[in-house]
């Protein structure tokens, strides 16, 4: 007996194509939806059943509670899974599913409001004996107060959205004089991108390493983590090469990190896939935040734990316990994964847009790809310009780097740019392959862009 009959995914793009590949594995029927321009879209057409929900703009198609809900009910879908970003962090949403008589597929509303407000995130880590990025626990009511506040921790400092994400609302601040306009510059883009315009400070660290630690809970209060993934390669702070694991974590800062994690996921009752994000500097790690659902970099911990994420999601969401403890779950291998996005690398990451005239995916040992394009698919403006991720496994992290660079060589999407000639330098710079990084990698090696 499957678990669910039938589950319906509330995405599009390679997401929505991933996660209809694990329900069918599970023998769950499936159901798409999707906006006007994507009816010829992969997940449409691989998903059991498919139903349109509106036209292109997000607002009126993928951000649609009520018609997301409609459309589970005609077709009889007992669960929504809702992918990464739209409205996979969005608690009302996820109040709404349940309040239809379905599950979601994620952890409750409740745990995604408090981790989904930044400063309520860091006071709850406080008391969990976290330890976090130093700076304000509660949002500033003004610039005064950022001046002061900022004058007591030490420039630069870091304003950030309590409601933030995809780093809107995000000033680096060098000195007193700049504030203030950076303090309503930051409030304004936080207002308009959340309906919020709470900032607050953290301190800027200099040069740190992005790593974070795959949690995953049942509602049996059991919790463990999967290792962690370093994904320090980033443009305008947006990952676009992740990894696992780390190439610096010693054994017992993995173990630290990981039960940092799990203390974090275990505050705020956790149930299903999250993800603890860390910087990490001179041996030392803070807790950057808590995203509580699937992430996209997601494949790299996969191929290294063996598990099928999208899978164990359904399975706890069904009530079924973890049947591993700590100890029983190994690293095995080094994971890559890159992120190929429809973006001008060499022109300031401008999104690019078109038909993909040809499109030839790479495979051959130890490859993956996670697609969300086919050929003659036309790509627009609309929605994330992620178009697939290349993934590759392979014993040692030399080898998966030697190995990521052969895939990508094999890559071939015409008809618009993508981030892929990037990605082929950063294989072959040597900063990258000694492991040496850093949130500012490709600030330093500017000439990758060149
Ligand atoms: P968002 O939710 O908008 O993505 P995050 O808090 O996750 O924002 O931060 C995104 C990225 O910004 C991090 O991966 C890191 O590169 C950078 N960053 C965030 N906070 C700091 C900080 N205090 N010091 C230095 N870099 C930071």
């Amino acid at each position: 007996m499957p678990l669910f009959d039938k589950i319906l995914v509330a995405n599009r793009g390679e997401i929505a194509v991933r996660i209809i590949r694990a329900c069918r594995e599970m023998g769950i029927g499936t159901v798409a939806v999707h906006s006007e321009p994507d009816a010829g879209a992969p997940h449409t057409l691989l998903a059991d059943e498919a139903v349109l929900i509106g036209p292109a703009p997000s607002s009126e198609s993928y951000l649609r509670i009520d018609r997301i809900i409609e459309a589970a009910q005609a077709t009889g879908a007992q669960a929504i899974h809702p992918g990464y970003g739209f409205l996979a962090e969005r608690a009302p949403f996820a109040d709404a599913v349940e309040e239809a008589g379905l599950v979601f597929l994620g952890p409750t509303a409740d745990t995604i409001r408090s981790m989904g407000d930044k400063t309520e995130a860091r006071r709850r880590m406080q008391t969990a004996e976290v330890p976090i990025v130093p700076g304000l626990v509660d949002p500033l009511s003004d610039a005064d107060e950022a001046v002061a506040a900022a004058d007591e921790m030490g420039y630069p400092v870091l304003l950030k959205a309590a409601a933030g994400g995809g780093g809107k609302g995000m000033r680096v601040v060098e000195s007193a004089a700049e504030l203030p306009r950076a303090f309503e510059a930051a409030s304004r883009e936080a207002l308009a991108a959340f309906g919020d315009g709470s900032v607050y400070l953290e301190r800027y660290l200099s040069r740190p390493r992005h790593i974070e630690i795959q949690v995953l809970g049942d509602t049996h209060g059991n919790v463990v983590h999967l290792g962690e993934r370093e994904c320090s390669i980033q443009r305008r702070h947006q990952k676009l090469v992740e990894e696992a694991p780390s190439a610096v974590l010693t054994p017992d800062e993995r173990a630290a990190m990981g039960a940092a994690a799990v203390r974090a996921a275990e505050a705020v009752d956790y149930r299903g896939a999250g993800t603890v994000e860390f910087l990490y500097q001179d041996g030392e790690f803070f807790f950057l935040e808590m995203n509580t659902r699937l992430q996209v970099e997601h494949p790299v911990t996969e191929l290294v734990t063996g598990l099928d994420l999208v899978e164990w999601q359904i399975r706890v969401a069904a009530g079924e316990k973890l049947p591993f403890a700590q100890g029983d779950l190994q690293l095995v291998g080094h994971s890559i994964e890159c992120r190929i996005t429809s973006e001008d690398p060499f022109h300031g990451f401008l999104p690019s847009t078109g038909r993909v005239e040809h499109l030839e995916i790479p495979s051959g040992p130890g490859v993956r790809w996670d697609g969300g394009v086919s050929e003659g698919f036309e790509i627009g403006l609309h929605y994330d310009p992620l178009l697939g991720k290349l993934i590759v496994h392979a014993a040692t992290r030399e080898a998966a780097i030697d190995r990521m660079a052969r895939a990508l060589d094999e890559l071939v999407i015409r008809g618009l740019q993508t981030a892929t000639p990037l990605h082929r330098r950063i294989m072959r710079n040597e900063a990258f392959r000694s492991g040496e990084l850093s949130i500012r990698f490709l600030e330093e090696y500017a000439e990758l862009l060149e």
